[in-house]
């Protein structure tokens, strides 16, 4: 019999959360155990990184690379997942766009240590002691990964065939990926997004949609809001409009705006920036008419000051892989 293909999933700066997605897959994963040699998966199985090491390059079938590239192990184990895989794949948003360990590139590394190691009201440091590369001791040199200044998504370090979106991707998604490999589809053009539609989560969304204009934003505290009506509309910030389809509208179902974790629409080449054009066109400030230029900024900046959030509302997601990239030096 000839031997299944490979099949990987590796996890760098990851919560976990795109593993459970595929176990979430439920009894489909008896059909990924009959169809592929489940071989690498740190969180499920005992493989080394050295068994990964002596395979020939391209040997495994598919890897699904979820985890942001926060530091130089997490470098490394892409460059060995780009060599040893015929297709490599990013999963979820951590990997595909930096998704929240991407809004750490708010800050510095010097700033991140400060508060976790320093200056931090639990942490009892009288040494200083902040981690370093490399640390001599009597016995010899330890060494450990270097934390990067900032975190890079996984097409920012190696080669990527597919990215499939996601925090985490939809189990339902996720099984499409692999019917489609198992039933031998021919995959989309490299690059594509995997799991993920051509259009926005607007699309998906059954809520009534009218004429879209908001005179305040409100947290999702503050209201309690129809179940019915675009939650835009209410003035609830829902990024649905500047999010790609392939959720099934998820969160408006359950009455919370969407937070974006689809990323940017096919064509859209910056999430935050398409939410902030669109917010543009649907605030309204009011009767214009006779108004000084001062007034006009007034009145526009009550609304924007009620936001919360800038960067985390706009680009929680999307930080990492969009145009701004994080803080500039
Ligand atoms: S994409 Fe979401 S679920 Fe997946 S590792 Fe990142 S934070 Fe966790
Ligand atoms: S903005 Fe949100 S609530 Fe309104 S239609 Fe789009 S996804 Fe639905
Ligand atoms: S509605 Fe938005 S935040 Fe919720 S799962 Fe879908 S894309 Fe993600």
């Amino acid at each position: 019999m000839a031997a299944k293909p490979k099949l990987s999933m590796y996890w760098a700066s990851s919560c976990g959360g795109c593993e459970v997605s595929l176990v979430n897959i439920n009894e489909k994963i008896l059909d990924v155990a009959a169809n592929f040699d489940f071989y690498f998966c740190p969180c499920l199985l005992d493989t080394k990184k050295k068994d990964i090491e002596a395979l020939k390059d391209g040997e495994i079938a598919i890897t699904f690379f979820n985890g942001a590239i926060r530091t130089e192990e997490n470098e490394e184990m892409a460059h060995l997942m780009r060599k040893k895989s015929a297709v490599l794949i990013a999963f979820g948003s951590c990997s595909y766009e930096g998704c929240i360990p991407g809004l750490s590139n708010l800050h510095t590394k010097a700033a991140h240590f400060d508060s976790i190691y320093l200056n931090n009201p639990t942490v009892d440091n009288p040494l200083g002691i902040v981690p370093k590369p490399e640390t001599t001791v009597p016995e010899g040199k330890l060494t450990i990964p270097a934390f990067y200044e900032k975190v890079k998504t996984l097409s920012q370090v190696v080669d990527v065939d597919y990215s499939i979106p996601g925090c985490p991707p939809e189990p339902k998604q996720v099984w499409n990926v692999i019917e489609a490999v198992i039933q031998g589809k021919t995959l989309p053009p490299k690059g594509s997004l995997l799991g993920a539609g051509n259009s926005t989560v607007c699309q998906e969304c059954e809520r009534k949609k009218e004429d879209k204009k908001i005179t305040r934003i409100y947290r999702t505290y503050e209201i309690i809001p129809d179940v019915e009506t675009c939650l835009l509309e209410q003035g609830l910030l829902c990024m649905g409009i500047a999010t790609s389809d392939g959720c099934g509208a998820l969160c408006p179902k359950v009455n919370m705006p969407c937070t974006g974790c689809y990323g940017p629409p096919v064509g859209t080449l910056d999430q935050g920036a398409k939410m902030v054009a669109a917010l543009g066109s649907i605030i309204d400030i009011g009767e214009k008419k006779g108004l000084s230029e001062d007034e006009l900024a007034r009145r526009a900046d009550l609304i924007i000051d009620s936001m919360p959030d800038y960067s985390g509302t706009f680009y929680k997601y999307s930080l990492a892989g969009s145009i701004l990239g994080g803080r500039k030096a």
